[in-house]
């Protein structure tokens, strides 16, 4: 379990992005932060890999306390998608999903078989294997991304709008393909989005953010309240 305990970040410029922020996030679901744009949601997903290191609190992974690991195993535990994929544009889609695989040691051949295999299971056609990524759409893309997030089979897959760039039909293709994921693999998966809709489909549980940083509700979907 991640268990984020009273945590505050404050930016360099006095910006109070995450104020006071106690969440127990729970394996093996998907636990959605929501909220306006700037309530600190990326600031939260962000302090979990210790991309921004929280100025009170603490966060526990599996009760110990992040800052005192090594920041690389830490990352090696935890997934990570962003909304444009941030995909490495000279590499093909085959090779952008075994560069993670590649950089943990496993062989070369291992580690494309690894990426056929995570093709398939995202829903990309192995044709698209020798592509280039400016080549495929904005869905596939994203689809790319996630393959390469679960390469290295990590416990916990971190989030940020993933899906928010694309249409809405190739939204919704995405949002299932999660949920078929998650019920297959059962990740630990930290979801954020601006999208109540978006929260509500995919949640097990929902962390409402409101400007200031501030927690307004936790609660399974069926039991948000709504205003
Ligand atoms: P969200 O993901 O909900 O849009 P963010 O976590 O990105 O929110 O940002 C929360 C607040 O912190 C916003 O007011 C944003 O402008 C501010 N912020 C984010 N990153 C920084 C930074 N590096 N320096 C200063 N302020 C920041
Ligand atoms: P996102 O919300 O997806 O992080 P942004 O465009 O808000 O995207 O932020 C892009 C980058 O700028 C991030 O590294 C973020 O931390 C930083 N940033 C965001 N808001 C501010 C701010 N007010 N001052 C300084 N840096 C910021």
């Amino acid at each position: 379990m991640i268990r984020i305990d009273s945590v505050t970040k404050r930016y360099p410029d006095g910006t109070v992005a995450v104020d006071r922020l106690s969440l127990e996030i729970p394996d093996r679901a998907i636990t959605v932060l929501v909220g306006p744009s700037g309530c600190g949601k990326t600031t939260t997903l962000r302090m979990i890999n210790r991309m921004v290191e929280p100025s009170e609190g603490t966060i526990l992974l599996d009760g110990k306390d992040i800052q005192q690991q090594p920041v690389n195993t830490l990352r090696r535990s935890m997934g990570y998608v962003i909304q444009n994929a941030g995909l490495f544009q000279h590499r093909t889609i085959l090779d952008n999903i075994a560069t993670v695989p590649r950089l943990l040691g496993w062989g070369k051949e291992r580690s494309r078989a690894r990426a056929r295999e995570l093709m398939d299971r995202v829903g990309l056609d192995g044709t698209l294997a020798r592509r280039y990524p400016y080549q495929l759409s904005g869905g596939q893309q994203q689809r790319v991304g996630v393959a390469r997030a679960l390469a290295a089979d990590p416990p916990v897959l971190l989030m940020d709008e993933p899906f928010s760039a694309v249409d809405p039909v190739v939204r919704k293709g995405l949002q299932d393909e999660l949920l078929r994921i998650q019920e297959e693999l059962a990740k630990t998966i930290v979801f954020v989005t601006h999208d109540i809709d978006e929260a509500v489909k995919l949640g097990t549980m929902v962390a409402v953010m409101r400007t200031g940083g501030r927690l307004a509700q936790f609660a399974p979907p069926a039991e948000l309240l709504t205003d």
